[in-house]
């Protein structure tokens, strides 16, 4: 006989278990299917991998800097295996944490892979648990995703790569190439770049990091070039060549570049096979996300999807949101759907990227009359003292009938700590607050922050220190 809960969810990660820890915290007898890890993705082979990285690569980039603060030091030479150490340290911390977290909601974890049976009936098999069936009425589907590749280039975890094998390798190449010009590209170009690596993105549309500003962009391409990282926009990649200690990859008209790695970063397919969705009602679209509604409801009524498996944003937060969205919806609580054009994006490479809401050229063609301003970090009291001047905020606001700056549509930041000074702008900007509002917040002295609200000062008409 099967075992019945009041909502089953098939996936760990992000998405699955913040479904399993909101829907626990809200009464509900959980029980989550997962076939590896909890934490899924980000905490495993993502987000939380990825940003350790970059954050080795920052003390490196300290050190660099160093001998400005009047320390002493010889050319520092580092062990990878040691930092990788480090970040499963940091990763295993947090996924005993999580588990507790599980534990402590009584939340059934059951090991194993699971499949949508029919409505309500999911069946788990060649896990830990055995083969077994649970009902639920609710189900929710969080599977997640996997590396894209590209024919032609085998991952071998040798010399080709995808995210997965990076962020495990014990060493880093001199040199290599990242097929991709997208967030985590460019935060594995900006890594290995820190790090010594001979670095060289190859993207096939004409510019990278697409989505962004053109300010933020710019700025970031300058950032990268200075630090030697070569890119090449509207190229297409044809293949490789093994050879000697790496490989040759052709690209674009006749080109080509020896490199040891390959790094392959070309977005993420949706896991929806193993779930066995065909013949169930659930329905998906031709690149295999599942496709649901604004309250992330499936074409099968019971039946939920969020996160990496659903056309949405493929970010952990979003997930989470989902998550709560549809915890919500199973508890009769009409919930507020996610607004998808103002959620947070982080992009953690050298210099931050962090911005929420309209970039200008996407305002102008949504049709709005815009006023925006540029503050740049460059007389920032605290970007100086740590070195960090490099960057800027921008704010994009909807121009009022007398000509003034109204409601802010979209902020947009690019520099030192942006990712963590992002929430003021995003709650702006989903809060639908005013210029003349926002304004009149005290930002604490001295410190990054002041540089949006001397942004957002400047678009009244009157600033203090621009
Ligand atoms: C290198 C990298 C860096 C990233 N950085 C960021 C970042 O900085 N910020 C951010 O917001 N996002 C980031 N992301 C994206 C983020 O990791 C994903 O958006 C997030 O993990 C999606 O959560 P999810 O729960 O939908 O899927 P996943 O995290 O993929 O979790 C799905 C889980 O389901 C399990 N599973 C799959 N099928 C089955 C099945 N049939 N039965 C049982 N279990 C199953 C999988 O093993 C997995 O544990 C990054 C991703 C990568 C690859």
């Amino acid at each position: 006989m099967a075992d019945r809960h009041d909502l089953v969810i098939i996936g760990g990660g992000p998405g699955g278990y913040a479904a399993a820890l909101y829907g626990a915290s809200a009464g509900l007898d959980v029980a989550m299917i997962e076939n590896q890890k909890v934490g899924g993705t980000c905490l495993h082979v993502g987000c939380i991998p990825a940003k350790s990285l970059l954050e080795t690569a920052a003390v490196r980039r300290a050190l660099a800097s160093a001998a400005e603060y009047g320390f002493t030091i010889d050319e520092p030479a580092l062990d990878f295996g040691v930092s990788q150490d480090r970040n499963q340290g940091v990763i295993d911390k947090l996924h005993k944490g999580l588990s507790s977290l599980l534990g402590n909601r009584k939340i059934r974890v059951v090991n194993g892979t699971g499949r949508l049976l029919g409505p309500g009936r999911v069946g788990v098999s060649g896990g830990e648990d055995g083969d077994l069936e649970l009902e639920g009425d609710a189900v929710v589907l969080a599977a997640g995703s996997v590396p894209r590749t590209i024919p032609g280039f085998e991952v071998d975890g040798q010399v080709v790569l995808t995210s997965d094998e990076l962020v495990k390798a014990r060493d880093l190449p001199t040199s290599a190439v990242v097929i991709g010009g997208g967030a985590i590209g460019c935060e594995f170009a900006s890594m290995m770049a820190d790090l010594g690596t001979e670095v060289t993105i190859l993207e096939a549309l004409p510019k990278i990091l697409p989505g962004l500003d053109t300010d933020v962009a710019k700025l970031v391409e300058r950032s990268f070039k200075k630090r030697g990282i070569t890119i090449h926009t509207g190229v297409e990649v044809k293949g490789h060549e093994p050879g000697g200690a790496g490989t040759t990859v052709q690209f674009g008209d006749d080109q080509s570049i020896e490199v040891e790695r390959v790094v392959v970063s070309v977005g993420r397919r949706p896991l929806s096979d193993a779930l066995a969705l065909d013949g169930t009602g659930v329905e998906v679209d031709e690149r295999g996300f599942v496709k649901v509604d604004e309250n992330c409801r499936t074409t099968l009524e019971g039946v939920w999807a969020v996160g990496d498996l659903v056309p949405t944003a493929q970010l952990a937060h979003v997930a989470f949101a989902e998550a709560i969205v549809v915890i919500k919806d199973i508890l009769g609580e009409d919930p507020t759907p996610v607004d998808y054009t103002r959620v947070p994006w982080c992009i953690y490479c050298h210099p931050e990227v962090a911005f929420a809401g309209l970039s200008e050229d996407a305002a102008k063609e949504a049709g709005h009359d815009v006023v925006t301003v540029k503050h740049r970090f460059g007389g920032n009291g605290r970007a100086l003292i740590i070195g960090e001047a490099d960057g800027l905020v921008k704010v994009i606001a909807a121009k009022d009938a007398d000509g003034r700056a109204g409601q802010i549509l979209g902020v947009h930041m690019v520099g030192p700590w942006v990712t963590e000074q992002l929430g003021q702008g995003y709650l702006a900007v989903n809060w639908e607050a005013t210029v003349d509002e926002v304004a009149q917040f005290i930002q604490p002295h001295p410190s990054l922050s002041e540089n949006f609200g001397e942004a957002v000062m400047a678009l009244t008409g009157r600033g203090l220190h621009g």
